[in-house]
């Protein structure tokens, strides 16, 4: 990435107005390791890291991400993440990344193959978007996101502590991306939310209901389309049912 202008705001409001410049354009630098790839166009960047935005804050049964915390914060920080949630964050990445790759930095960046957002996706988190001031579920935001991004900034995104995680996958190694993973949240209500990962241009919602009854199937179907260079879509439907059903027995007998 060639950078055409460089800016470290120290205030929110002085981001969002870099940021809503109509040229020229110009983009949110967090760890910078998707930016700072060779071959992106040349844009204008609006360094994160002096902002007020790396906070981990519990509320009651939700747990608050500040948009810069890095993914290795998570893992450090928080002792009650979910155990699964952090077996997909050291999926997601090596030590060295986690360092820098930041949790909105990953979900903007992410592909279909990311476990971090497959794993987030099933827990139904949202992101607060500035500067409207509001809330979308990752659900909504994922397959829209240079839309819904465009001159704006994540502040934070937000998961329930009181859901638990399963995470399963199957990769060509255990440190490779996933050819298939599953991951899926179970609420006290017996709610049961499963996503999907490994294919395409973002993590797929396969299930969300109360009838667990329906969770394998839906998964299958939800690959039914689901081939590429790496897997056919018999075998990623096959695969997405055999980890669903694992996801849904670790969570019913735990
Ligand atoms: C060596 C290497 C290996 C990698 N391997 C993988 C891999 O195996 N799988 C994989 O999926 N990825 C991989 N990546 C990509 C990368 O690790 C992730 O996409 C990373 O998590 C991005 O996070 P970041 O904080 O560095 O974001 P950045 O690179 O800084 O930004 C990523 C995107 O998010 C936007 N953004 C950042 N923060 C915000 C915000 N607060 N609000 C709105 N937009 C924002 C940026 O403008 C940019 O478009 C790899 C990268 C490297 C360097």
């Amino acid at each position: 990435m060639k950078a055409i202008e460089y800016h470290r705001p120290t205030q929110i409001d002085e981001a969002l107005a870099l940021l809503g410049r109509a040229t020229p354009l110009t983009m949110p630098l967090a760890g910078g390791t998707w930016l700072n790839q060779p071959g992106m166009e040349p844009v204008a960047v609006v360094d994160l890291q002096a902002l007020p935005l790396n906070q981990l804050q519990r509320q009651g049964q939700l747990l608050q991400m500040g948009a810069t915390c890095t993914l290795q914060s998570l893992l450090d920080a928080i002792p009650d993440v979910p155990d699964d949630l952090r077996k997909a964050i050291r999926h997601e990445a090596s030590y060295n990344l986690r360092q820098a790759a930041t949790i909105a930095g990953t979900l903007v960046a992410a592909g279909g193959r990311s476990p971090f957002t497959t794993a987030l996706l099933a827990m139904d988190a949202s992101a607060h978007i500035l500067p409207e001031d509001q809330d979308i579920s990752l659900g909504d935001l994922l397959p829209l996101r240079s839309e819904h991004l465009s001159g704006r900034l994540i502040s934070r995104v937000t998961i329930p502590l009181n859901a638990r995680l399963a995470y399963e996958y199957v990769a060509r190694t255990p440190a490779d991306q996933p050819i298939v993973c599953v991951a899926a949240a179970m609420w006290p209500s017996g709610r049961v939310r499963l996503a999907l990962g490994g294919f395409g241009s973002t993590p797929l919602l396969a299930f969300d209901g109360s009838e667990p009854a329906g969770v394998e199937i839906a998964a299958q179907s939800a690959y039914s389309q689901a081939g590429d260079d790496w897997a056919t879509a018999p075998y990623r439907q096959e695969m997405a049912g055999v980890l669903a059903r694992r996801c849904l027995e670790k969570l019913q007998t735990s």
